[in-house]
């Protein structure tokens, strides 16, 4: 199969255990599951709804501080930010408020309202959305488009070890609502793409990009 992101050709392999079929793009280090995979909004939002609402856990909030940490310190000083993908909670939002950048919330399942076509942000941040896509490079495509000129998106997802054998034994893929998966080289061929420069990734799950 073609690889979605950057038209190279993949690898197929098939991991014995769920006996999914995975194809692996060796140039821009793209894995991905065979679309039968693939699950409805419905399907995603019914497994959601499973999972407890963290946002007083105080876990939960040093979890994105380290995200924040990570990410504020390359992003300038923004202004204005938009957390996509930001499931029920807006607890990232209220966070980047505490720093004094105004921030809008999205989630198609939960805030589906909550877009602003006519918006463009300093600042873009979506954490545990990616893996979630069936069209990663679409959305990344819209989310440039989300963004002022030098403003900077900033993304987390868990890098996948690049090897057949490693990502087999990877406990990320084995939720099913994980359907894709990324290592920096992907960020740094999606970039490119979009009129992007690549900033910086943290080595395990956090990439900073940069619009032209
Ligand atoms: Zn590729």
């Amino acid at each position: 199969m073609t690889c979605p992101i950057c038209d190279d050709t993949t690898e197929t392999f098939i991991d014995e255990r769920s006996n999914i079929t995975y194809y692996h793009c060796n140039t821009c280090e793209y894995i991905f599951k065979s679309p039968e995979c693939h699950q409805s909004i419905a399907e995603q939002k019914s497994r959601y709804d499973l999972h407890e609402n963290h946002e007083d856990h105080p876990g939960y909030k040093a979890y994105f501080e380290r995200f924040l940490d990570f990410v504020l310190p390359l992003a300038g000083a923004p202004e204005t930010a938009l957390d996509f993908g930001c499931g029920r909670s807006s607890l990232l939002a209220k966070l980047l408020a505490e720093r004094g950048i105004d921030c809008d919330y999205y989630d198609p399942l939960y805030y589906p309202e909550n877009l602003d076509d006519s918006k463009k942000y300093e600042l873009v941040v979506s954490t545990e959305v990616f893996e979630h896509l069936h069209d990663p490079k679409a959305v990344f495509e819209e989310l440039v488009k989300r963004m002022e000129s030098k403003g900077y998106l900033a993304i987390q997802t868990q890098f996948h070890p690049n090897d057949i054998e490693a990502f087999k034994k990877w406990y990320y893929h084995q939720d099913p609502t994980h359907i894709v998966f990324f290592r920096s080289q992907t960020f740094r061929v999606l970039s490119e793409k979009y009129g992007c420069e690549f900033v910086e990734d943290n080595g395990k799950n956090m990439v900073v990009i940069r619009k032209r």
